[in-house]
């Protein structure tokens, strides 16, 4: 039986009374040792009260609002091992502070719902425009789908996947390290410590701005008015004068798909239940081939089942060919075009059906990354009058609903479900609620897969330039012909171009190859700024860098690249 501590506030110097502005756990959480519990406020202060174990959080003993001094019982964790440490003294004679149980409604200039990147960003921006905020997040930490189980976490065990991989290739280069050996706690914490850190940093940041987070479950009960499920099972009442919506989206479950912890979607497979022997990633896109990367490095045998007919959907063929053959010994089987037809759980595994001829097979872990849909439906968003279609709210460029003090953002609004788009509309957002002048009028919006390699594309494609009958120069520079990529090993790399003809101004642009998420940044500024091959070509990138690729690829539009064939050039 783990020993149940009682938690109480230590001394707090002058200060007695002082109120609980933030409860940062909740009851059946895991935490660590030191994990701020809650935060409470003096005049002067702001505190966090730590907890001296790690264990399980059994119950939380305040809620918002509450008063405490030094010696108040604030919660019982269940510990995991007995304390290194003595408990917290209780200065005597400290009464405990009576803990208030009355809660009244509190108002707000504005109200944002859901504190992922499109959240914490517009509450962030909307404080720094002087306004009064309350963030409301159902989860435990702040940072939504991104911080917590998205790009994230998933960069983390993507990082260490490529890690791995490339000190097996350096072999070919005469150093070898032998075969890795995985632990997955360590990595597990690893990539635990990662988020932690992030979203840490967003209840500080949070707090600077004096942005009041209240953690439950919004939804709205007015124009003006809504109610926050807190996690004691108590119901608080708000009112605002304007509202942001930034509810995110959920994993869509496959229908055929029995209910069986082996069978998880993006979220439990960054929780590295194990390495399987054998896993079916259900879903071709970004999320199902990072998430087959991670795993493939860790030593699992993949197939990658995708109901279209290619990988990668939106992206330039011959860039997915070049990561389709630089795959080619991750996939046991990569079956475009293909449909789960069945899956039964037995206890050898998850014995799938596929469509068409391709055999069935049984899996240890089936990872659902079959795409995602908008929380909309669940926010009561009718009461306020908001329409809401297929969970998808719609907003025009001010990012308002059809009622227009009530703002929409992110994932929530439709394609494409990325942070960064979700945190430019978080700022328009915030600055049209505090009164000021913005639209939300990006030209376009990056997208990268952060697989090994990457592939990274932003603005118009060729395929989509054919499809709409737009005539388009295009310019590819082969990272063969680039010296850094040859000392790196990525001479397989791409980069290309495409420029509206007769005026050179570049339209879109694509790379496949190490680092081609951090490389594509330049290609989006060139759009934005309205940038032609000239401007691209003649600025001087430095030598030898993957990032001269852009360069050389807009000096050969230009027929003027001496690192190419002159018969290469377009
Ligand atoms: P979310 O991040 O979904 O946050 C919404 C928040 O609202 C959640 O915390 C939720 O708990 C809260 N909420 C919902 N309803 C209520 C309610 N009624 N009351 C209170 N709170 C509520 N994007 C990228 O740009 N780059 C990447 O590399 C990337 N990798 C990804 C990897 C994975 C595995 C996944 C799943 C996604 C990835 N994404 C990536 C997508 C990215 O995470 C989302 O686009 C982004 O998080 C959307 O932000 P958001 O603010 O709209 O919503």
């Amino acid at each position: 039986m783990p020993e149940i501590h009682e938690i109480r506030v230590p001394d707090l110097g002058d200060y007695a009374d002082v109120p609980v502005i933030e409860i940062s756990v909740e009851a059946g959480q895991a935490i660590a040792r030191d994990q701020t519990l809650l935060m409470v406020e003096s005049d002067k202060a702001t505190l966090d009260i730590p907890s001296p174990v790690a264990g399980r959080l059994v119950e939380m003993l305040v809620g918002l609002g509450d008063t405490v001094s030094a010696g108040t019982l604030i919660a019982r964790v269940a510990a995991d091992q007995p304390a290194d440490t003595p408990p917290v003294p209780v200065p005597a004679p400290a009464p405990a502070a009576p803990i208030t149980t009355e809660r009244s409604g509190i108002d707000c200039d504005v109200l944002v719902i859901g504190a992922g990147p499109g959240g914490y960003s517009a509450a962030f921006r909307a404080a720094d425009l002087g306004q009064r905020v309350i963030l409301v997040e159902r989860n435990a930490t702040l940072g939504g789908v991104c911080l917590n189980v998205g790009c994230i976490p998933s960069k983390a065990l993507l990082h260490v996947a490529a890690v791995t991989e490339e000190a097996q290739r350096l072999a070919a280069h005469g150093v070898s390290f032998g075969a890795p050996a995985i632990d997955l706690e360590k990595l597990r914490t690893f990539k635990a410590g990662t988020v932690r850190r992030l979203t840490d940093g967003l209840t500080q940041m949070a707090r600077q701005r004096k942005v009041t987070v209240i953690r439950g479950t919004a939804r709205f009960t007015g124009p003006k008015t809504a109610a926050v499920a807190l996690h004691d099972g108590v119901t608080r009442d708000l009112a605002f004068t304007r509202a942001i919506v930034a509810a995110g989206s959920s994993p869509v479950a496959l229908p055929m798909l029995p209910e069986d912890p082996r069978i998880v979607n993006s979220t439990g497979a960054l929780e590295l239940p194990c390495v399987p022997g054998r896993l079916l990633v259900i879903g071709g896109g970004i999320i199902g081939l990072e998430m087959a990367t991670v795993y493939s490095a860790l030593g699992a045998r993949v197939d990658v089942v995708e109901r279209l007919p290619n990988l990668l959907e939106g992206v330039d063929r011959d860039l997915v060919a070049i990561w389709t053959k630089r795959n080619a010994h991750r996939f046991e089987r990569l079956l475009t075009g293909t449909e789960v037809t069945s899956a039964m759980a037995d206890p050898k595994g998850i014995a799938v059906t596929l469509s068409g001829e391709a055999q069935a097979t049984t899996y240890d872990l089936v990872l659902q990354a079959a795409g995602r849909r908008p929380n909309g439906a669940a926010l009561g968003l009718e009461a306020a009058g908001v329409s809401v279609e297929n969970g998808f709210v719609s907003v025009d460029a001010q990012m308002r609903t059809n009622v227009p003090h009530i703002f929409a953002i992110g994932d929530l609004v439709g394609q494409p479900m990325l942070a960064h788009k979700a945190v430019h509309q978080g700022h328009v957002a915030a600055e049209v609620a505090a009164g000021h002048r913005a639209g939300f009028d990006a030209a376009v919006i990056p997208s990268v897969a952060y697989t090994d390699p990457e592939i990274a594309w932003v603005g118009l494609t060729e395929t989509a330039a054919k499809a709409a009958g737009r005539v388009v120069e295009v310019a590819r520079f082969p990272w063969a012909a680039s010296g850094r990529a040859i000392a790196n090993g990525a001479d397989y790399g791409l980069t290309k171009l495409l420029f509206e003809a007769g005026t050179k101004r570049v339209v879109g642009g694509a790379i496949v190859g190490p680092s081609a998420g951090d490389l594509i940044g330049e290609v989006a500024l060139a759009i934005e700024m309205g940038a032609d091959a000239t401007d691209i070509g003649r600025t001087i990138h430095p030598h030898p860098t993957l990032g001269e690729t852009v360069g050389l690829a807009a000096e050969a539009a230009l027929g003027l690249c001496t690192d190419l064939p002159p018969a290469a050039q377009r």
